[in-house]
């Protein structure tokens, strides 16, 4: 998680968050965080970790008594987890990509920008190949972000067409 959004988060539930050395899962998972510390914060219940396993949000709860009110936030924002992109929050679902599992919305998994990427870059080849015959294309609709596009950019420069 980005240090700005943790110490964010740091500052407004310092008694949920105190346990918690390292908050070990990415921002777009931020809300589902704040929520369960929300949940703690006003039952003065410190959580004792926070992080992603198996493509899941675990919130880590101390032995003992808990409140219903922190245990619901828990397992709500756990099942939320599940749809939820951890990389920009958007919806999403569990991607396996060599053998980790991800929970990814379909601009951040993996394997599909991968492939996306290889499109472009071979779309691009052609373009350079028509233009040494003096032929130009103007447009082109891309499906792709625009780090996805230089990254297209670059590996059809970087290769022979
Ligand atoms: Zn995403």
């Amino acid at each position: 998680m980005m240090p700005e959004i943790e110490d964010e988060l740091r500052s407004e539930f310092p008694i949920a968050l105190r346990d918690v050395a390292v908050i070990e899962c990415g921002d777009g998972w931020h809300e589902l965080v704040r929520d369960c510390a929300d949940a703690a914060e006003r039952a003065t219940i410190a959580l004792v970790g926070i992080k992603e396993k198996f493509g899941e949000l675990r919130v880590d709860l101390q032995g003992g008594e808990i409140p219903k009110s922190v245990v619901d936030a828990v397992e709500s924002a756990e099942l939320r987890s599940r749809t939820t992109c951890e990389v920009c929050g958007a919806p999403g679902g569990l991607q396996v990509v060599n053998g980790w599992a991800l929970t990814r919305c379909n601009v951040h998994d993996p394997s599909l920008r991968e492939s996306r990427i290889a499109e472009v870059a071979e779309f691009l080849r052609g373009k350079k190949a028509l233009a040494e015959q003096g032929v130009t294309v103007d447009r082109f609709e891309f499906d792709v972000t625009a780090d996805e596009f230089e990254e297209a950019v670059r590996r059809a420069k970087a290769s022979k067409p």
